[in-house]
């Protein structure tokens, strides 16, 4: 299960802290319950990382080598600096770059993809948006194959 892997990634970032450092840190929970545009976010007060499970489904290997290690950097700096540092100030960045080996950037370059639903007409299968499938499952729309002229249904075809 993919929370499995990023729980991984989260842990292996902490013990090369703890080998750097020479000590322990706490360590957060992590949830896959952020949505929106965010990629990540450290979470003091909830003890959590929290990821967006959409973003990450489409830019798992993104996830793993940055997002992950961004969010692990924030959690780090407090622990280490306490929490009246900037968000991405020069401690995190320090983190960033001598910790991780990464370019300290401040968000991630993920687009959600639009999610799609596959419906077919005799001919072929076709894709519609969120949008028009919500339409057609309240009943308040219908669309026709453009080279066939059936009416979709939901579903592959079969
Ligand atoms: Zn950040
Ligand atoms: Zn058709």
């Amino acid at each position: 299960m993919s929370k499995e892997v990023l729980e991984t990634a989260v842990a292996a970032c902490f013990e090369r802290a703890e080998a750097r450092f020479g000590r322990l840190f706490k360590r957060p929970g992590v949830s896959l319950d952020l949505r929106g545009r965010a990629a990540g976010q450290a979470h003091m007060g909830k003890g959590l990382l929290r990821f967006n499970k959409a973003l990450y489904q489409d830019n798992r290997q993104a996830f793993l080598d940055e997002v992950v290690p961004h969010e692990v950097a924030h959690w780090l700096a407090w622990q280490l600096h306490g929490s009246r540092i900037r968000p991405h100030g020069i401690e995190w960045q320090a983190l960033m770059v001598e910790l991780f080996g990464l370019a300290p950037k401040r968000t991630h370059d993920f687009e959600l993809k639009e999610r799609t639903f596959t419906y077919h007409c005799r001919c072929r299968q076709h894709q519609l948006s969120v949008r028009r499938h919500n339409k057609v499952q309240r009943g308040d729309g219908q669309y026709q194959c453009r080279y066939c002229g059936q009416q979709l249904k939901a579903g592959l075809k079969g």
